[in-house]
């Protein structure tokens, strides 16, 4: 099939590649002329797991092409895919400019029956605003039906969730469209669910306010368990063992950030509170969150009486492991507080090395782990990359200048970490301070 779709961010670069690699032909469409400019080189702009590979793979057998030409995108294509980012608004509403303006451009350049999707997460209602706008801005009255599919993909792992997710979510009300999108889909041998409109765009927005609880929900048994001296990895595991839990999404940690949770559970409380509903839990979840990305300082102001002066080493700049993506992440709430106590920042992390995507000055990015840790008074693990799994533990700590870790992600053992002599903090467990005074 010929396919057209705008905005090559983490969702739009990565389904344009899987459906290449399931043989249709994909045209990229990006309003960053640099972006286009790279991808047209071969030059990734975004880290994702084996997107590298499959891009030039299809890009070689040109079913792949990259472009700023909506117009040229549009009337090549039988389906066009809206990917375009809908960022928060300041006040909390999804921005849906993106999207209508890329919606009118679709009307105007349209010369015969098109399909257009909405991939971007979006709030009930959007997809009979673009049939909407469609209307509105057609020069000539072709045919044309809106669909709304919504993505599940996660960073770090999209090209496989892609090729092998769970369900794929097809919502429109029209047989037409619904004969055509099922084509298209055929080969990813996936669930394929049909549904109306308004289902699809629901789903997207409970699925990841579900996840998020899950999150939040974990967390505060995290914290609880601190207080009572019980072990919150035991309890997520046994737990999990239930079918009905489930062992996912039962990791505690300092919070969840990234480009999805933060702003979708934000634009669903703001949605709903245009009906007059008051969307209770998930305004806790978002609450618990913000709590939870301030356990790291909360520890190490604890640890060290003064934060003042001293330097911190920070292991993870990037929201999760396998992305370069640094949208909301828990770093951005640490690293600003550490120099609002007037400490000094060493930063590391495998994929981000772009000091534009995080807006601090005074961090002095390092090229290894070890670097990171060289004579600073703490260290604090942001993020669970597999690297970090691998340190040599002794080495770090004969590097250090102090000996206070706090590991955000409870990568380690505590009891390791108290006989190589560090002063260890993790989250929902006994901290090193509760085993010395209950041995
Ligand atoms: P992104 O910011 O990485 O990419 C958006 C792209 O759209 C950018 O390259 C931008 O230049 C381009 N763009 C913006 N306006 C344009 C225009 N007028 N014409 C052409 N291109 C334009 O965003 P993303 O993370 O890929 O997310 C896209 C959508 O998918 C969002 O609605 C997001 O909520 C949703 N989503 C994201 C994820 C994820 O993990 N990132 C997962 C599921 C759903």
């Amino acid at each position: 099939m010929k396919i057209a779709i705008v905005g090559t961010g983490y969702v739009g670069l990565v389904s344009a590649v899987c459906f290449a690699e399931k043989g249709s032909r994909v045209i990229c469409v990006d309003n960053n002329e640099e972006k286009i400019k790279q991808l047209n080189k071969g030059i990734m702009p975004i880290y994702e797991n084996d997107l590298e590979d499959m891009l030039n793979k299809n890009k070689c057998s040109k079913r792949l092409e990259f472009t700023t030409d909506l117009e040229y995108a549009v009337q090549k294509s039988d389906i066009i895919i809206i990917a375009v980012g809908t960022p928060m608004l300041p006040n909390g509403h999804a921005d849906l400019s993106q999207v209508e303006s890329v919606t009118e451009n679709i009307a105007k350049f349209m010369n015969e029956y098109k399909i257009i999707v909405n991939k971007s997460t979006v709030p009930v209602g959007t997809q009979k605003k673009v049939i909407k706008l469609i209307r509105d801005n057609q020069i000539n009255e072709y045919d044309f039906d809106v669909v709304s599919n919504p993505e599940f993909l996660r960073e770090g792992t999209a090209i496989y969730d892609t090729m092998h997710g769970d369900r794929i979510v097809i919502g429109t009300d029209n047989e037409r469209a619904r004969k055509i999108m099922t084509k298209l889909y055929a080969n990813f041998n996936q669930s394929i669910i049909l549904t109306s409109p308004e289902n699809a765009e629901m789903i997207k927005y409970a699925a990841n306010a579900f996840l998020a609880t899950k999150i939040s929900f974990i967390n505060e048994i995290a914290n609880i368990c601190e207080i009572v001296g019980a072990d919150v990895q035991e309890i997520a595991k046994i737990i999990g063992m239930d079918k009905r839990i489930s062992p996912e999404f039962l990791s505690a940690g300092i919070g969840f950030g990234g480009a999805c949770f933060p702003k979708d559970t934000k634009a669903l409380i703001k949605f709903t509170e245009g009906f007059g509903y008051d969307f209770k839990i998930v305004k806790s979840v978002i609450e618990v969150n913000e709590n939870q990305k301030t356990k790291p300082i909360e520890k190490l102001t604890n640890a060290l009486s003064c934060v003042k002066g001293r330097t911190i080493g920070i292991l993870g700049l990037a929201f999760k492991p396998n992305t370069d993506d640094t949208r909301e992440s828990p770093a951005i709430t640490i690293i600003n507080d550490i120099q609002k106590l007037g400490g000094k920042i060493k930063a590391y992390d495998p994929i981000v090395k772009d000091i534009d995507k995080i807006k601090f000055d005074n961090i002095e990015y390092v090229d290894t782990a070890y670097d990171a840790v060289k004579d600073v008074d703490a260290v604090i693990l942001v993020t669970e990359w597999d690297e970090f799994k691998q340190l040599d533990l002794k080495k770090v700590i004969k590097l250090m200048k102090g000996n206070i870790f706090i590991d955000g992600r409870n990568i380690y053992k505590y009891t390791k970490m108290f006989k190589l002599g560090y002063e260890y903090y993790c989250i929902g467990k006994k901290d090193s301070q509760y085993y010395k005074k209950s041995r």
